[in-house]
């Protein structure tokens, strides 16, 4: 019974360019690995290389769920697809508050999983977002390359399905909150410090869409390293206007700032 709906639900998935992979199910309460003191029920996956295994080929999923009929379905995240991890039993909620008091999150594809947590989804086109636990807060992980979320409509350990909350679509991650997420992940500001051995393309050619949050995030970070958040404010402005293609809205570049202000102010103090 699972068995047709995962299988369906996968084949959704790859069908809009998630790559899946099949993990293990629970039975009354147990991994369906039948290890009592399994480590990560319901959780882990059932091909010998999990995640590296992740596929959008329609024949290789259902030759999964052919083999393993029961099989809960994992998403790999990465490639433009970052998914927030809500724990509550580890203030994960308090977490997601404080978080929105930051970021004004958009409605996005959410899901809630069947142990009482949340996974919000949000593109990030161009973005390369790794996975990091905690970093955002208790509780609060990013999931995103070289990372997972099991999905609807999968079995939890508890018993529950794993459910789709809503109806809204995946929504692009705001450039605040990409600014966040880049900051919680150190491996992503090394790739970008080497970038910026790029830093003169900034002002000869355009910026496209899909790159826009992330360059404006990191030239901010540049900025204030040095200048004043209202200084750095006004020269983003300008450089948003005049470089990409189509300028963000002022809205975001000022949130931008925020976000990456309230952590360069603090370093500063700490110095
Ligand atoms: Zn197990």
């Amino acid at each position: 019974m699972n068995a047709d709906r995962c299988l369906e639900w996968a084949e959704r998935y790859a069908q809009r360019g998630w790559p899946v992979f099949p993990v293990h199910s629970a039975r009354v309460g147990v991994c369906t690995c039948r290890q009592v003191d399994c480590s990560s029920p319901a959780k882990h996956p059932l091909t010998t290389k999990g995640l590296k295994d992740a596929s959008t080929d329609l024949e290789v999923i259902r030759e999964w769920w052919r083999r393993w009929p029961e099989a809960n379905v994992a998403i790999a995240t990465g490639r433009g697809l970052v998914a927030l991890d809500i724990d509550p039993r580890h203030e994960g909620d308090e977490s997601l508050r404080a978080l929105r008091r930051r970021v004004e999150l958009p409605a996005t594809a959410e899901v809630t999983t069947g142990g009482g947590g949340q996974h919000l989804y949000f593109a990030v086109p161009g973005v390369t977002i790794r996975n990091s636990a905690s970093k955002l807060g208790k509780g609060l992980d990013v999931r995103g390359d070289g990372g997972y979320v099991v999905a609807p409509p999968s079995v939890h350990q508890s018993g529950q399905r794993y459910a789709w909350h809503g109806d809204a679509p995946v929504a692009e991650a705001p450039a605040s909150l990409v600014a966040l997420l880049a900051a919680s992940d150190k491996a992503s500001a090394r790739e970008r410090r080497s970038a910026l051995g790029g830093w003169p393309t900034l002002v000869t050619e355009r910026v496209r869409e899909g790159e826009r949050n992330e360059t404006i995030a990191s030239l901010a970070g540049l900025l204030l390293r040095r200048l004043e958040p209202v200084l750095a404010f006004g020269l983003l402005l300008g450089w948003n206007a005049r470089f990409c293609d189509p300028p963000i809205s002022e809205d975001e570049v000022a949130k931008t700032v925020d976000s990456i202000a309230g952590r360069e102010l603090r370093s500063r103090v700490a110095r």
